[in-house]
C-alpha cells in the first residue's frame, strides 16, 4: 500500500470536462489547462517585490519552472473522481461486513490560505453495498483528485468522503487525515512541529458509535504517533 507514489503521477486531467479556459484560451493554455505566460510574468514580479533581481543568473528560469509546478501542484482541478471511482468490479458481499481500508496514501496539497504546503497520510475505509467495489489504487488516484488543488484539510478529508459515497453508494465510509503543514512549521512565531487530523465519518460510521471506534482504530492502529 506504501508504494503508492503521487508524484510520478503527471497526467494532465483529461479534456472531457468543463473548462472555462478552453474556449477563448491561447493554444499553450489549453494545452496545460493553465495560462502558463500569466503565471510567470506574476512570479517575476514576486521576485522583484522581495528585492530579488529576476534576470540573475540563477533566477531566469524560475517563472518558467515555477509555472509548470503550480500546474502540477493544481492539476486536480482538472481531474474528477468520477475518472477513478466510475471504473468499479463486482464482488460479492454476505451481509455487508467486508470493509475495504487503504491505510497511509501519501497526499501533498496547498494550504489556500498561504499557498504553502501541506502533506501528510489518508487513511479511507468503506463498507462496499450492492456488491460494488473499486480498485485500491483508485482510491489513491481520488485522495490525489482532491489534494492537488488549493484545499483546507478539513474539506480534503470531507470531499474524498462524499465522492466515496456519490460514486460507489457504500454503507459508510471513513476518512482520517494526518497533515503537516508548512505554514505553520515555517513561519515565525507560529512554529510548531505539531500535526493536524481531520475524520470525515459517513454512513453507518457516522450513526454507530462503535463502528465509528472500530473503523478509526483500525485506520490509525498499530503503529501510527511514533
Ligand atoms: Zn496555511
Amino acid at each position: 500500500m506504501s508504494a503508492y507514489l503521487p508524484n510520478l503521477d503527471r497526467r494532465l486531467a483529461s479534456r472531457s470536462h468543463d473548462c472555462e479556459h478552453d474556449h477563448d484560451a491561447a493554444p499553450e493554455v489549453a494545452q496545460d489547462g493553465v495560462d502558463r505566460p500569466r503565471i510567470e510574468r506574476a512570479v517575476r514580479e514576486i521576485l522583484i517585490a522581495i528585492g530579488e533581481d529576476p534576470d540573475r543568473e540563477g533566477l531566469q528560469e524560475t517563472p518558467m519552472r515555477a509555472a509548470k509546478a503550480w500546474r502540477d501542484l493544481t492539476a486536480g482541478f482538472r481531474d474528477s473522481a468520477q475518472r477513478h471511482l466510475g471504473k468499479q468490479f463486482e464482488h460479492r458481499t454476505t451481509g455487508g461486513h467486508d470493509l475495504v481500508a487503504v491505510r497511509d496514501v501519501e497526499f501533498h496539497s496547498l494550504c489556500e490560505h498561504h499557498l504553502l504546503p501541506f502533506f501528510g497520510r489518508a487513511h479511507v475505509a468503506y463498507l462496499p453495498a450492492n456488491d460494488r467495489v473499486c480498485g485500491l489504487s483508485k482510491v489513491a488516484r481520488t485522495v490525489d483528485v482532491f489534494a492537488r488543488r488549493l484545499q483546507m484539510q478539513e474539506r480534503l478529508t470531507s470531499q474524498i468522503a462524499d465522492a466515496i459515497v456519490e460514486h460507489l453508494d457504500p454503507l459508510g465510509v471513513a476518512v482520517i487525515l494526518e497533515g503537516e503543514h508548512m505554514c505553520m512549521r515555517m513561519r515565525g512565531a507560529s512554529k510548531s512541529d505539531s500535526d493536524m487530523l481531520t475524520t470525515s465519518f459517513r454512513g453507518v460510521f457516522e450513526n454507530d458509535r462503535n463502528a465509528r471506534a472500530e473503523v478509526s482504530a483500525l485506520l490509525l492502529g498499530g503503529r501510527r504517533r511514533s
